[in-house]
């Protein structure tokens, strides 16, 4: 699992930065990228990348600005070219159906493969046996929402090791121990599976926060989670500028980081304003309130790992 930045600007795209768009990188876990926005070049910023858009499975929309999805409709019309035929369903607030059938009908744009639109608003967007991804409504000038992507824990692996030192040979009764079964061995000893299974591997909790003044909302969204990405569009002194335009300041987002008891934050969407050594300020700023703290750049990238076990 790791997130690559696509796109790190704030509004209009600068030599530095494009708009924004993240790419959660499932290749491990479900062979699948994950797309967080498409901003207006989205598709070649990918170029400069490993993601391929084929693998695109999924691309959650968090609010419809165009810094945040003029880049969609030219993606899905050169995902079909490029060979994609898998079905891809993009999620976004009301009037994502309308933006994305308008530009493709307009265009003659014939796709290759399935495309679902889904529109949501707060409450479970997307659900499987892996994943659960839920939405939340922020702060913006437009309707705008966080989503938080959790990984559901994995059961936990056989001790076989302890088995072996017991005498107990691989075969169907592993299964029967692994389900957590009383077992009966060959020599009449009775067992319970349960103390032969380790404990379960907690999931990883990534929360992708949309444009935002500083809320509650993202405080409760982004509860105790591995890894929170969260706009800092401006530095601490203009707070009356991230007020006025909807946005918020890196002392806010630490301070969101802060109160989520968040493991680590990231900072992205940034002002054009903020160049060179000024982004290292911004994050100074960020660690006056919050240690564990990184500014995105354009292809940053940023493993996450799964805490509390030796994977
Ligand atoms: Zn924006
Ligand atoms: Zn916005």
């Amino acid at each position: 699992m790791e997130l690559l930045f696509l796109g790190t600007g704030s509004g209009v795209p600068s030599k530095g930065r494009n708009v924004s768009a993240i790419a959660l990188q499932l290749l491990e876990e479900r062979g699948a990228t994950w797309l967080f926005d498409c901003g207006e070049a989205t598709q070649h910023q990918i170029l400069h990348t490993s993601v391929r858009p084929r693998r695109i499975e999924r691309i959650f929309i968090t609010h419809l600005h165009g810094d945040h999805i003029f880049g969609l409709p030219g993606l899905l019309g050169s995902r079909s070219f490029q060979g994609g035929e898998t079905p891809l369903f993009v999620y976004g607030p009301a009037g994502i159906r309308s933006f994305v059938e308008t530009a493709l009908t307009v265009s003659g744009t014939r796709l290759k493969y399935e495309l679902h639109i889904e529109e949501f608003t707060e409450g479970v967007v997307f659900e499987d046996e892996q994943f659960i991804v839920t939405a939340k409504l922020l702060d913006h000038g437009l309707p705008s929402y966080g989503f938080r992507i959790v990984e559901k824990d994995l059961p936990g692996t056989l001790l076989v090791d302890e088995l072996r030192a017991l005498g107990v040979k691989p075969g169907p009764i592993y299964q029967q121990i692994k389900r957590g079964e009383l077992v009966t061995l060959d020599n009449g000893t009775v067992i319970d599976g349960r103390k032969f299974v380790a404990p379960p591997k907690k999931g990883r909790v990534v929360v992708m926060m949309g444009d935002t003044r500083y809320c509650e909302a993202s405080v409760e969204l982004a509860k105790q989670a591995d890894v929170l990405v969260h706009e800092a569009t401006f530095s601490a002194e203009e707070a009356h500028l991230a007020h006025d335009y909807y946005h918020s300041t890196t002392l806010q987002a630490a301070e969101v980081a802060k109160r989520a008891e968040v493991k680590q934050l990231i900072l992205t969407h940034i002002s054009s304003r903020y160049q060179g050594e000024m982004c290292e300020r911004l994050v100074e700023e960020a660690k006056t309130i919050f240690p564990n703290v990184a500014l995105a750049f354009d292809f940053s990238s940023f493993p996450i790992i799964r805490k509390g076990n030796d994977e």
